[in-house]
């Protein structure tokens, strides 16, 4: 049985896999995704990059200095813009990819939320999950 996760750009010409089960999901109200997003900030699934695959296309790359301080990168779709995934250079084997461009996403929920101190004050933040001021 395969748990795989799919996912993709807004305009789809970005396609990923994960093949690996995502239990947790964590929002991010840092203000450099609320900037990246238009939005509130970004849900994220924190993957192994061992099970993350581009199965087509090739996302564009935004370097940055995170509100933690570290290296980030970040890649988007270049045709629409669409974030897909994030990358600290420090942890390099783990990648951060948008919930919000999974194709099905079944029951999940967020789990926990971090820069919860910048969160705009339109975010819901569900009092049963774990909560972080800053990078936990
Ligand atoms: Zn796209
Ligand atoms: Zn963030």
């Amino acid at each position: 049985m395969s748990t795989a996760i799919t996912g993709s750009c807004l305009c789809g010409a970005i396609r990923y896999t994960i093949e690996a089960p995502v239990r947790e999901l964590r929002a991010c109200h840092c203000t450099q995704c609320q900037k990246a997003s238009g939005a509130g900030g970004s849900v994220n699934a924190v993957v192994a990059s061992s099970a993350f695959r581009i199965a087509q296309g090739t996302p564009k790359r935004y370097r940055s200095r995170a509100d933690s301080g570290r290296i980030l990168n970040r890649y988007f779709c270049g045709d629409c813009g669409s974030p897909i995934y994030s990358q600290r250079e420090t942890t390099p084997e783990t990648v951060v990819v948008r919930a919000g461009t999974f194709d099905n996403a079944g029951e999940m929920k967020v789990t926990g939320n971090i820069w919860t101190r910048s969160a705009r004050p339109w975010s819901h933040i569900d009092p049963s999950s774990a909560q972080h001021p800053g990078q936990p």
